[in-house]
């Protein structure tokens, strides 16, 4: 017996196929338990959307006209208490996962958020090591929130924000809220000790894409690194059209014709943002090509949906259900069998294929109805 075998978490559920890959020269020894699916992807990050609710409605995600008053969101019941979450995470964390994002729907919007954080905050991996635990926000209750987050142990902050001018944000978020209170949120991120904040803008052709420079602009020298993020075609109502995608190429070449930049090692292997910073020293900037460079081969991440089922895939069309099990009284053991048999089947690569599909960009709908991002955590 070779001491990979002492790692594996779960081997009551380990098949065959998976002792293959386990054995096999290329998949780097680990401290960490791990399983793999059937593309040989580990399991390490999760995302839990903690509430399918917003107090924005971006029209590339919540579209009013869905997303409207007679819109029927989750009721309180079917969310997963805290205490759901952190059972299930502990199942996650026994079979590899290191990092886990809180998002929704806005996730500032669910009561007592830095409860949760601290509860997911004490959580090691086997090895010992402390979780990451990071969190997306719209920002717009970030001012008041951002020192609790920080005392609740939160360890990074995302912030999305789609452009700098009134009117553009006001168009995109489809709601009357200032840029500034985004701004003010970010500032009081950064007061609070978060290093680096991130910001993301996703850029949709002839909506925002004339803010690529105003945002490269407002955010050099300030410690912020800013990330474009290609418009993508998930959930069914945003109506997506390959047109509107403006690729990270694109955006390079704006950003190029406006500042010296060159390309940086990522942080670490599998990281999905191309990093990039600026020769003159004023900061870094990325771009997630999610369109045009799939990541699919790296994807290690499993999502959580607010009334918790488990998806292997953002565009995937059905999730296992754990609440059931949960509130049925399973053991962390069972739980921890049935994510690591449904990872173990998984063989999503969906933008892989639609690449595939899209070259030479040709528009392509998908058939099933795919699950909406508030949902299922972007
Ligand atoms: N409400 C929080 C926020 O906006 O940061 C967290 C949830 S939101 C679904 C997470 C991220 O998904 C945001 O950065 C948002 O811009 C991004 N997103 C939503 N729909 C998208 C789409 N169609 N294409 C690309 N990114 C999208
Ligand atoms: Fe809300 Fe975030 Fe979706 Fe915008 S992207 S509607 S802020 S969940
Ligand atoms: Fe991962 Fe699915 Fe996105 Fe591919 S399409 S990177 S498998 S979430």
């Amino acid at each position: 017996m070779t001491d990979i075998f002492r790692i594996i978490p779960i081997t009551a559920t380990t098949t065959p196929a998976v002792l293959d890959v386990l054995r096999s020269p290329d998949v780097p020894r680990s401290e960490e338990p791990f399983i793999a699916d059937t593309l040989r992807r580990p399991l390490r990050d999760l995302r839990i959307s903690v509430t399918d609710r917003c107090n924005l409605r971006c029209t590339y995600c919540m579209p009013r006209e869905v997303f409207d008053k007679n819109h029927v969101f989750l009721p309180r019941a079917e969310l997963l208490s805290f205490e759901e979450i952190e059972r299930l995470a502990r199942s996650f964390i026994g079979l590899g996962v290191q990092k886990i994002r809180l998002t929704g729907g806005e996730p500032l919007l669910r009561r007592n958020i830095e409860q949760l954080i601290a509860m997911l905050a004490r959580l090691h991996t086997p090895a010992g090591k402390p979780l990451e635990i990071t969190l997306t926000t719209n920002a717009v209750l970030l001012s008041q929130q951002a020192q609790s987050l920080k005392d609740a142990g939160l360890s990074r902050l995302s912030v999305s924000l789609d452009g700098l001018s009134d009117e553009i944000f006001r168009r995109m978020s489809d709601s009357e809220v200032p840029v500034k209170t985004v701004l003010d949120g970010i500032a009081a991120a950064q007061r609070v000790g978060f290093t680096p904040v991130k910001v993301n803008m996703v850029v949709k052709r002839g909506a925002n894409d004339h803010e690529v420079i105003p945002m490269a602009e407002h955010f050099r020298n300030s410690g912020i690194v800013l990330r474009f993020i290609e418009y993508m075609d998930v959930g069914s109502t945003n109506g997506w059209r390959m047109d509107d995608v403006v690729t990270a190429r694109e955006i390079l070449e704006q950003l190029a014709s406006h500042y010296p930049i060159r390309q940086i090692a990522p942080n670490y292997i599998g990281e999905v943002a191309e990093r990039w910073r600026y020769i003159d020293g004023s900061g870094e900037i990325g771009v997630i090509a999610s369109i045009t460079q799939a990541f699919c081969h790296e994807c290690t991440r499993a999502r959580l949906s607010t009334d918790g089922k488990l998806y292997t895939c953002l565009f995937a069309t059905n999730g296992l259900d754990l609440r059931a099990p949960l509130r049925e009284g399973a053991t962390i053991q069972t739980l921890t069998t049935l994510i690591a048999d449904h990872w173990q089947q998984r063989n999503d690569r969906y933008s892989q294929l639609r690449q595939a599909a899209t070259e030479p960009m040709i528009t392509v709908t998908s058939s099933p109805k795919k699950i909406e991002m508030s949902y299922i955590g972007g």
